[in-house]
């Protein structure tokens, strides 16, 4: 393997992140963290054995250019990039405010872009790069009263298949997985909030009747960042429990 194995997580002191960069540390990576609370990266850096960790609000202006800068200046370079960090918003198109507007298209869609943006150049000098943005079913097959999110999360799609064929000589890849309902923080939240349906009621529209454990996603990381995935690429992958085929 000519290239080193640093991997950036955004997002991972908790839910789907923190396993994704449980599972590449577990396997070798020298995994980066990234999240907003410094004493939960701390604490996040310690329990996975990660060798780093950076603190940044992805929403805020220049904080994409400021995380990359952090990590060439420490780091070098970077050989595996998961666009993970995300927020969810179920309100009618109506009732959507400009508040959320802004949020969710500068951190589900504007970050994963300006993160790739400053992280290619030297994926490319190195002729290695694995990206991998967590997208979600909502954006594969739209969800009814989230339709902020669904749209924000839908961008990946197009942006996965465009970079793909862009970089496809450049030995790097960029794959984008759509989780259906996961365990974490975010569904607890959605599924208690009395706004929408609750934790059984998603349960029940789902196939297996079952969320997706974080470390199925975690585990399909693993796989797409792996020199044996070199030929996937471009693709937008639904790991939903079959929520998207009925
Ligand atoms: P979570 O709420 O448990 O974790 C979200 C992570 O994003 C946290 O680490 C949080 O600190 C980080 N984050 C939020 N706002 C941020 C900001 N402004 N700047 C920097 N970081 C920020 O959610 P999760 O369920 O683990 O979701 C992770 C990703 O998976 C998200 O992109 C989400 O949209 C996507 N997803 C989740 C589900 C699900 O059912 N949980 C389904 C499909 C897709």
């Amino acid at each position: 393997m000519k290239h080193s194995n640093k991997a950036l997580v955004t997002g991972s002191t908790r839910g789907i992140g923190a396993s994704i960069a449980k599972i590449l540390a577990q396997n070798g990576y020298d995994v980066i963290l990234h999240g907003r609370d410094e004493k939960k990266l701390i604490e996040t850096k310690e329990k996975i054995g990660a060798i780093d960790y950076f603190c940044a609000d992805l929403t805020c202006r220049g904080a994409c250019e400021a995380l990359a800068s952090g990590v060439f200046s420490k780091y070098g370079s970077l050989d595996v990039l998961v666009n993970n960090a995300g927020a969810y918003v179920w309100a009618n198109v109506e009732k959507t405010d400009d508040k959320d507007i802004e949020k969710l298209l500068k951190l589900n869609t504007e970050a994963p872009f300006r993160l790739i943006r400053a992280f290619v150049p030297s994926m490319k000098a190195q002729k290695f790069g694995r990206i991998v943005n967590i997208g979600s079913i909502s954006g594969a097959v739209g969800e009814g009263n989230a339709a902020l999110y669904s749209m924000t999360k839908s961008a990946l799609s197009g942006l996965t298949k465009a970079l793909a064929l862009e970089l496809a000589c450049d030995g790097i890849t960029v794959n984008t997985i759509n989780p259906g309902w996961v365990d974490t923080e975010l569904t607890e939240t959605a599924c208690n909030s009395g706004d929408g349906f609750s934790a059984d009621e998603n349960i029940d529209m789902i196939p297996q009747r079952r969320f997706i454990h974080p470390d199925e996603v975690g585990n399909l990381v693993k796989y797409l960042v792996s020199d044996e995935a070199k030929g996937l690429t471009g693709q937008n992958i639904n790991l939903c429990a079959g929520l998207s085929v009925g």
